[in-house]
């Protein structure tokens, strides 16, 4: 019966020349209104079907699909981060995504092994230099910055952030757990300053002389290089992007991604806007909009991110970000990564 009225009224839109009747799509989103509401509206304006979107913080979102259970109206639940979304998995609130175009246009590390969330745009976390201070020759991986020459020389954020847990988590996915205790602990010992603000701080201290390296995500830094601010711009001018682990396993990349809820009441509709996400033309438009990479590699990068060159970037399947995490969290704690 659903599908004879599917039909009819697929029917009936070909006649007036408008989108299938189709139903809404739910959003849960821990990404800002303004850096994806122009991307829904224009699914919308293609496909006829509405999309609501609610944002909020991720664990707050988290926290509501799990309570309002299997009377969500939660279809497709979107966050920054590899790690939130495995946390997600492992509540018991996804589905798997079943879609050939996505498995065909997403790589495999940037989406669950068996399918319950993808990534949809990528960032690097490589390292950040003065350029008046520091020879980019002197840099080589992440490993290497417990070397003595860079004490009390290093910027970061602070351990409860989870960029910097998934870096560590993709750490010890590759070298374990105790080398990379190890190099926490090299990395505290090497500190400039106790780790405080977020990655364009890190940054802003690096050009302000605080300190010579800092690590941090690639989108801070390219909304530097396209700020209306003269003095973000000088900021940027002043400091220099490393890619680290080039001639091992790469440098660390994270995504912010998607995933359908275990209850979507609209699943087709659902599938139907992350396919469209994945599109080269969504794609090049959603990496852009935040300085970010797509996840697509046929999509098109940003003049200004394309400034900061190609780099190698570690092939870890992004789900061990969530399956290292808890490790990750103690072992900082441990080292006394504040
Ligand atoms: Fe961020």
């Amino acid at each position: 019966m659903r599908s004879i009225l599917g039909l009819a009224s697929l029917a009936m839109a070909l006649v007036v020349g408008l989108p299938a009747d189709a139903a809404d799509v739910n959003v849960y989103s821990a990404r800002k209104d303004a850096l994806i509401t122009p991307l829904l509206d224009q699914f919308s304006k293609e496909t006829g079907i509405k999309v609501n979107l609610i944002t909020g913080k991720a664990d707050a979102l988290l926290s509501r699909i799990a309570a309002e259970g299997a009377a969500t109206p939660a279809d497709v639940f979107i966050t920054v981060d590899a790690g939130r979304l495995h946390r997600a998995r492992i509540a018991g609130v996804l589905d798997p995504i079943k879609s050939d175009i996505i498995n065909k246009r997403v790589p495999a590390n940037l989406r669950d092994p068996e399918g319950f969330w993808i990534g949809l745009t990528l960032r690097a976390r490589p390292i950040f230099y003065a350029k008046d201070r520091v020879n980019p020759s002197t840099l080589t991986t992440y490993e290497a910055l417990t070397d003595a020459q860079w004490h009390g020389k290093i910027c970061i954020r602070s351990s409860g952030n989870i960029y910097n847990q998934s870096l560590v988590a993709s750490m010890i996915a590759t070298t374990g757990i105790e080398a990379t205790e190890n190099w926490a602990r090299g990395m505290v010992n090497n500190f400039a300053r106790k780790p405080t603000g977020g990655d364009t701080d890190q940054i802003y201290a690096v050009a302000a002389g605080q300190c010579d390296l800092a690590i941090a995500n690639t989108y801070y830094y390219g909304r530097l290089l396209d700020s209306e601010k003269k003095s973000d711009r000088e900021t940027a001018e002043k400091v220099g992007v490393f890619w680290p682990n080039q001639s091992d396993r790469g440098t660390h990349v994270n995504v912010s991604g998607a995933a359908i809820t275990k209850y979507s009441k609209n699943r087709d509709e659902a599938i139907q806007l992350l396919e469209f996400m994945v599109s080269d033309a969504a794609q090049t438009y959603y990496a852009e909009i935040n300085h970010e990479y797509p996840v697509v590699p046929s999509a098109s990068v940003s003049t200004s991110i394309k400034t900061l060159g190609e780099f190698t970037s570690d092939t870890v399947n992004l789900s061990m970000l969530g399956v290292y995490n808890t490790d990750a969290v103690k072992l900082m704690d441990r080292v006394g990564w504040q």
